[in-house]
């Protein structure tokens, strides 16, 4: 049934009914729906008037109309600023500016916060990280750079954005712009988080089956670990993998067969491998020089057949 205010609705965007019924519309305008749908129809079925003749004739209507417009494109702006904002808030650290750092400090813990809810368990230990040159973002994502690189930047964006276009329709006319669906945006932008966070979880998935497997890998770079030194070898690129003496090698360590779990050694006598996998993924491997033994990113204990070790000893600097 439609609701019996309804008809008094253009009166009311108008300002043509009396100063008590004004104020009772506008309270009931926040609960009903009938009655906010039949506003935003006078406000938007008139939306394309600014190019063609007004058919209304009414000035109040008119600028109502147009504020409305107004809004939308403020409430637009402040949301593309947000997203800016959110965008390069891991810079938050480098603002000396007291109010600039705080401003662009939120979204990013928020950000780290949200996402920390479902992968805070992704991160890793200490002992893990001695032994991964790759200083992460958020570092919910350590085995996947870029997708680190993303989530920490696209996250807090999300946040912003959503908050300042709370902001922008906060300081909007609350007679065109109904308080009550600030709701709506909430639910809207929920999905939107939940959507992301389950594209970040499905593409680190996919990487994390890739690196288990030890398939599609893409490239390495080789260092040789000593007892107290490490020193870069080789980077072994898509164009270095075209050479066969290279391609046997990378095949070698993804055929490795798998073997229970171990520690990384304290002393080591062999290569240290940053092994990069297809869909950008990217894990630490260590690989004793006499035995072919590999230990991966997770503690994961792997045996490389000892007459391939031979190709890794021929690389330049590989040395016996
Ligand atoms: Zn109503």
């Amino acid at each position: 049934m439609a609701c019996t205010n309804k008809s008094k609705i253009k009166g009311f965007l108008e300002e043509k009914l009396p100063e008590q019924e004004m104020k009772t519309i506008e309270k009931h305008l926040e609960n009903c729906r009938d009655c906010q749908k039949e506003l935003d129809k006078l406000l938007n079925d008139n939306i394309n008037l600014e190019t063609e003749q007004l058919e209304v004739d009414d000035a109040v209507l008119i600028s109502k109309i147009k504020a409305r417009i107004k809004g939308v494109r403020r409430i637009t702006l402040y949301g593309l600023l947000g997203f800016i904002i959110g965008v390069f808030s891991r810079f938050y650290t480098r603002d000396d500016f007291l109010l600039t750092k705080a401003v662009m400090a939120l979204p990013y813990k928020l950000a780290e916060f949200a996402l920390g809810i479902f992968f805070s368990k992704n991160t890793l230990h200490p002992w893990e990280g001695m032994f991964y040159r790759y200083a992460g973002e958020m570092g919910f994502f350590p085995y996947h750079p870029i997708l680190d690189f993303v989530a920490t930047s696209l996250t807090p964006a999300i946040i912003a954005s959503f908050i300042a276009v709370i902001i922008g329709y906060l300081f909007s006319d609350k007679r065109i712009f109904i308080r009550r669906k600030i709701i709506n945006f909430l639910l809207a932008w929920l999905i939107v988080f939940l959507v992301w966070t389950g594209v970040l979880y499905g593409t680190y998935g996919y990487t994390l089956a890739k690196i288990d497997s030890l398939s599609g890998v893409t490239g390495m770079t080789i260092y040789k670990a000593e007892k107290n030194s490490t020193s870069w070898l080789i980077r072994i690129d898509q164009d270095a993998l075209r050479e066969e003496k290279y391609a046997e090698l990378v095949a070698a360590i993804s055929q490795a067969e798998k073997k229970g779990k171990k520690m990384f050694p304290q002393e080591k006598n062999g290569f240290e491998l940053l092994v990069d996998f297809k869909g950008g993924g990217q894990i630490p491997i260590y690989l004793e020089k006499n035995t072919g033994e590999m230990i991966v990113h997770n503690g994961d204990a792997y045996q490389v057949s000892p007459d391939k070790m031979e190709l890794l000893n021929d690389l330049p600097g590989g040395g016996k």
